[in-house]
C-alpha cells in the first residue's frame, strides 16, 4: 500500500491540508516550490549530505542489542539516532531546513519547541548557519526544560517565553506563528512531521534518511527486511523517518508507541491517534485529543517530547488504512522500558524513546521476531527528573 498524496494538494488519504489565513498560505507555497526546486538540486544534496556525515555523524549505526534480545525473546536491532549530534533524530531535520532557508534568503530562523530538543536543534543549526535565531517556548516549559533553554542561549539564540494559555508547547506555535506572518523575512522552522502542507512533506523528506540507512544495514547485517520497526510517536517525525522506505514493503509490521499518560481533562489515558478524532488543528486536518466541542484537549505524557494533543496527518492515514498500528504505551511501561534498557544494554535511552522498547516488551515478547527499534535520543537529559 503506497502513501499518496491525493489530487488536494499535501494530502495523505484523507488527512493533511493547508487550513491557514491566505497571507500565510502565501509563504508556505513559496517554501513548496523552494523545497520541490532545491530537493532536486545536486548542490544542495551534496551540501546536505556532506553536513550528515561530517557534521551530525551518519549514518548512525544500527546495533544488534544481544541482552535485550535474550531478555524480550526476539532479535532485536536498535537504529542509534542517539548518537547524532545534539543527541536525537531531530538535527537531521534542522540541518535540511536551515540549507532551505539559507537558499531562500531568510535572514532569521525562528521556531518552537516543548522540550527544547527541537529548539536545541534549531539554535545549533542556527549557529553554523551564521543566521539569528529566536524560539518560542512556553512560560511553563521555559522552567521545566531550563537545562536546553541555557544550551539555546549558549548557541546564540534569543528564547522568547509564551505567557498565554498554559504556557506549553500549543501557546509557542500559536506565538510563533504570529511573529511569522508579521515578520516575511523570517523562516520558520518547524521540527516534526506536523502542521500545515507542506512541513509534513519536507520533514518526512529530512527524517527518511534514517530509514534509507536501516534498510541497507539490516540486508547487509541479517540479509533480509525485518519483521517489525518500531519507534515512537510525538508529532511523528522520527517514526515516519522510521518507516518511509518500508511503507511499500507489506510485510513489514510498523509500529508506532505513542505516550498515554493519565490526564485530568480526559479522565483517562490521552493517547492521540488511540482516542483522537478527526478535525482541523494548528493548520492541518488529522487526528487531534478534542472534547465534544471539538475544543483540543491537553495531552499528558512523561515524556515532554510526546506530550502534544495532535499528530502528522500521514500517521492518521498509516493508521486509518491500517497499514501501520499504533499502540499507548503508560509513563510506568516507558519508566520500565528505560531502566532495562539502560542495565541490559548501558544504553541510557530518551524517555521518550523508552516507549518504543516497551511496545516490544508489552506486544511483541517472546514472538521470535526480528524487530528494529528506532531509538530516537539518548536520555541523559532525563536521569535527574526520573
Ligand atoms: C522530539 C522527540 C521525539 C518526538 O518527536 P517526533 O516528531 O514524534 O519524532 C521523540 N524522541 C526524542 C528523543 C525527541 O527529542
Amino acid at each position: 500500500m503506497e502513501t499518496q498524496i491525493t489530487q488536494q494538494i499535501g494530502y495523505f488519504g484523507n488527512y493533511g491540508g493547508q487550513f491557514v489565513p491566505p497571507h500565510l498560505a502565501e509563504k508556505l507555497n513559496a517554501l513548496y516550490e523552494a523545497f520541490l526546486f532545491y530537493k532536486e538540486d545536486a548542490t544542495f544534496k551534496e551540501e546536505y549530505v556532506r553536513l550528515l556525515q561530517t557534521y551530525v555523524g551518519r549514518p548512525s549505526p544500527l546495533y544488534y542489542a544481544n541482552n535485550l534480545s535474550q531478555k524480550l525473546g526476539n532479535r532485536i536491532y536498535l537504529k542509534r539516532e542517539d548518537l547524532n549530534h545534539t543527541g536525537s533524530h531531530k538535527i537531521n531535520n534542522t540541518i535540511g531546513q536551515i540549507l532551505l532557508a539559507k537558499r531562500m534568503g531568510a535572514t532569521e530562523i525562528i521556531a518552537e519547541t516543548g522540550a527544547g530538543q527541537h529548539g536545541v536543534a534549531t539554535a545549533t543549526a542556527a549557529a553554523l548557519m551564521g543566521i539569528k535565531c529566536k524560539i518560542f517556548m512556553g512560560q511553563v516549559d521555559t522552567e521545566r526544560q531550563r537545562m536546553n533553554v541555557e544550551r539555546m542561549k549558549v548557541l546564540g539564540a534569543e528564547v522568547l517565553s509564551a505567557k498565554e494559555g498554559r504556557g506549553t508547547l500549543k501557546d509557542a506555535v500559536d506565538m510563533a506563528l504570529g511573529y511569522y506572518v508579521e515578520n516575511p523575512q523570517s523562516y520558520y522552522l518547524l521540527g516534526s512531521a506536523v502542521g500545515p502542507h507542506p512541513y509534513p512533506l519536507i520533514v518526512r523528506y529530512f527524517q527518511s534518511v534514517i530509514s534509507e540507512e536501516m534498510k541497507k544495514q539490516i540486508l547487509e547485517m541479517e540479509g533480509q527486511l525485518p519483521d517489525a520497526i518500531i519507534a515512537c510517536i510525538g508529532g511523528g517525525s522520527n517514526a515516519i523517518g522510521a518507516f518511509a522506505s518500508f511503507i511499500e514493503h507489506s510485510e513489514v509490521d510498523l509500529v508506532g508507541a505513542e505516550g498515554a499518560g493519565e490526564s485530568m481533562q480526559l479522565g483517562q489515558t490521552a493517547a492521540t491517534l488511540t482516542l483522537g478524532k478527526p478535525m482541523v488543528f494548528q493548520g492541518a486536518n488529522s487526528l487531534c485529543l478534542a472534547n465534544e466541542n471539538n475544543e483540543p484537549l491537553p495531552s499528558a505524557s512523561i515524556a515532554a517530547g510526546l506530550d502534544y494533543p495532535g499528530i502528522g496527518p500521514e500517521h492518521a492515514h498509516l493508521k486509518e488504512t491500517g497499514r501501520a498500528k499504533y499502540y499507548p504505551i503508560t509513563d510506568e511501561e516507558a519508566l520500565k522500558a528505560y531502566r532495562l534498557l539502560s542495565q541490559t544494554e548501558g544504553i541510557i535511552p530518551a524517555i521518550e524513546s523508552a516507549h518504543a522498547v516497551a511496545a516490544v516488551d508489552k506486544y511483541y515478547k517472546d514472538k521470535n521476531a526480528l524487530i528494529v527499534i528506532n531509538l530516537s535520543g539518548r536520555g541523559d537529559k532525563d536521569v535527574s527528573r526520573l
